[in-house]
């Protein structure tokens, strides 16, 4: 079974995805930590984020095995992540490594913002989870904090619009629902019943 959970920044679609992963015993891939990952290596060398070239070979470069989350949860990264992730070279350099993982014996969960559209379009589960900017902001705000990173909720609420508007209006794999998925809607749910839901979306499509 192969599931697929798209959204924007914070709409806590990692956290549902993570936990549907382990609820079915399921591989999960958080397919931002390579547009990050991307980001970093071109950060880490001085080359120019928009220099598409560069970037490609750097998704070129990437293994499944080189994430160190810590260095590419930060702020600054989800940004950078959204400038490379704008590049159709760099989408195109990614996508085998996605849909090679989404092939697993037994399926997989994938998130990230174009994994019902592009990645997988014949997954079986499809949930494009949403939520206030505001709330959006907030759980990134504690998120950050947790990390010991400063943070000031203006700045946090002006980022997630500003890679919303990037990661939306961007030509190669726009952020949008794909025909088939299940909205959502997480702004007024906890975690908890966030899960639930997914668990009933899912449950639901498997009984067709
Ligand atoms: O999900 P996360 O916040 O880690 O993603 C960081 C950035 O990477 C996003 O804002 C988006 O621009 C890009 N991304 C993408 N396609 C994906 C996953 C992430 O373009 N499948």
């Amino acid at each position: 079974m192969i599931i697929a959970i798209d959204g924007p920044a914070a709409s806590g679609k990692g956290t549902i995805a993570r936990r549907l992963a382990a609820h079915y015993g399921l591989p999960h891939l958080d397919t931002g930590l390579l547009y990050r990952a991307t980001a970093r290596v071109l950060l880490d060398r001085g080359e120019r984020l928009d220099d598409a070239e560069r970037a490609t070979a750097a998704a070129r470069g990437l293994a499944l095995t080189d994430f160190d989350e810590d260095l590419l949860r930060g702020a600054e990264m989800g940004d950078a992540a959204s400038v490379v992730g704008a590049i159709p070279d760099v989408r195109a350099a990614l996508l085998d490594m996605q849909r090679n993982f989404a092939a697993r014996d037994g399926g997989a969960v994938l998130d990230g913002r174009d994994i019902g559209t592009v990645i997988c379009p014949d997954a079986d589960a499809k949930i494009f989870v949403t939520a206030e900017p505001e709330t959006r902001a907030q759980r990134r705000a504690l998120e950050l904090a947790g990390r010991g990173e400063k943070v000031d909720f203006t700045d946090v609420l002006a980022d997630i619009r500003k890679r919303d508007d990037r990661d939306s209006a961007r030509s190669s794999a726009p952020l949008v629902a794909a025909a088939d998925a299940v909205r959502l809607d997480t702004t007024a749910l906890d975690i908890e019943s966030a899960v639930a839901e997914a668990v009933a979306i899912v449950e639901a499509r498997r009984k067709g």
